[in-house]
């Protein structure tokens, strides 16, 4: 499958159209989705057994990419509902595995909590045994992407009985007792959904968990995070390719009448762009060497996945705001685009995990400390 000529009519004819208006409502992108799931992109990344396009990392990370050069919000969905569909891919029944494959499940990352915030690693929600054969859960998820919308959420909680810091389960959407606790009215993104999600007696069968009791940290940094990491960084470079493309038409199109010259001729404003430029390849080489690393089972390719969302989303946030700047008073107006992508672009620091918690990670990855607990 071409999947770079589908995503590029998906996007001309239907996610870039829809972005400002997206953004002005923080309606979700339901148009976008379903012309993303004909297109045959949203089971992109499922294996060709289930019937997907057994695409991997670096075709999801292209095709978050080019969402986020048209609509922030519309990417976002995307790269959850990538990161949590490799965890079903790896371990959830084989009918959802399908219907992902075939563009007719959304799903979605439900980490983060009220209690323990960022550090989902920690969450504070419960499953305990209901009955012989099911599991009641009780959580307050305080961000999900999708909320309400996504078929299944890929929902954390604490062991059942192990000892391990958490497990992974497969919840159905339409499951009694799991509801949409508010709504998103955010700075950016504003139509991916992102609302806190309420478990209360949700009861689902034991047989939903994803891997085994208390195994779900390993889950999470082996094969959900990848995703999450390399996706979100796609996204970030995928915005900064468009803010510096909308920068370069206005300096090369506006004229300071007086003088009889672009704003291009303005050397401060060319290299404030250049810097833009300098800065998002960068992000984006790391994301390419990243990728490699990964794909060829290089020694560092934990170092770099770790690296790549915190390069790119503090790059993003970088070279948004020089756009701020280089655009003067139109970039401040909404017409021209680019405060949207420099809102969109500050959503990456703070999702989990953040930039912080990544650098303490690298840091803790080169001194020879683990991941998490006492330094
Ligand atoms: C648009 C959007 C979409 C989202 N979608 C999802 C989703 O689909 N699923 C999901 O599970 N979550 C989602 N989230 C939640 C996100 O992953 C974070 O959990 C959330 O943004 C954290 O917000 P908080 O107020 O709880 O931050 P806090 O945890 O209170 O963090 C505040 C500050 O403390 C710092 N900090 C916290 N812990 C550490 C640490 N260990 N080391 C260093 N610094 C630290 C942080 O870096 C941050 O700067 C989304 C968030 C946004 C903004």
């Amino acid at each position: 499958m071409d999947y770079l000529a589908a995503l590029t009519r998906v996007v001309d004819d239907v996610v870039g159209p829809n972005a400002a208006e997206v953004d002005r409502t923080g309606a979700f992108p339901r148009a976008s989705l379903r012309a993303l799931a004909e297109a045959g992109l949203l089971g992109l990344c499922s294996s060709r057994e289930v019937g997907g396009g057994g695409e991997g990392l670096r075709a999801g990370a292209a095709v978050v990419a080019g969402l986020a050069q048209a609509c922030g919000s519309t990417a976002m969905v995307v790269l959850m509902h990538y990161s949590a569909a490799a965890a079903i891919e790896a371990l959830g029944p084989d009918d959802v595995r399908h219907a992902i494959a075939a563009g007719e499940h959304l799903t979605t990352l439900a980490f983060s909590e009220v209690g323990s915030r960022s550090q989902f690693w920690a969450p504070l929600s419960s499953a305990i045994p209901h009955g012989n054969v099911d599991v009641r859960l009780d959580a307050a998820k305080s961000w999900v992407t999708s909320a309400g919308e996504a078929d299944s959420y890929v929902w954390s909680s604490r062991p059942v009985a192990a000892e391990g810091p958490l497990t992974v389960w497969l919840v159905p959407a339409d499951t009694p007792g799991v509801s949409v606790a508010g709504d998103f009215d955010g700075l950016g993104l504003r139509g991916n959904g992102s609302r806190p999600v309420r478990g209360e007696g949700a009861v689902i069968p034991a047989a939903n968990r994803l891997g085994e009791d208390g195994a779900g940290l390993d889950l999470a940094l082996s094969i959900i995070l990848p995703w999450f990491l390399i996706g979100s960084a796609a996204f970030s470079v995928g915005l900064m390719r468009a803010v510096i493309a909308e920068t370069t038409t206005h300096l090369t199109a506006t004229q300071l009448e007086h003088l009889g010259q672009t704003l291009a001729r303005q050397p401060g404003l060319r290299a404030d762009l250049a810097q833009m430029q300098i800065t998002a390849d960068a992000a984006d080489a790391l994301l390419g060497d990243c990728l490699n690393a990964v794909e060829h089972g290089r020694e560092d390719a934990t170092l770099r996945v770790l690296e790549v969302k915190a390069s790119a989303g503090e790059a993003s946030i970088d070279v948004t705001d020089l756009a701020m700047k280089v655009c003067g008073g139109a970039a401040f107006r909404r017409e021209l685009g680019v405060e949207r992508r420099f809102r969109d672009a500050r959503a990456a620091r703070v999702m989990a995990p953040t930039t912080d918690a990544l650098r303490d990670f690298i840091g803790r990855a080169l001194t020879g400390l683990p991941l998490l607990g006492e330094a």
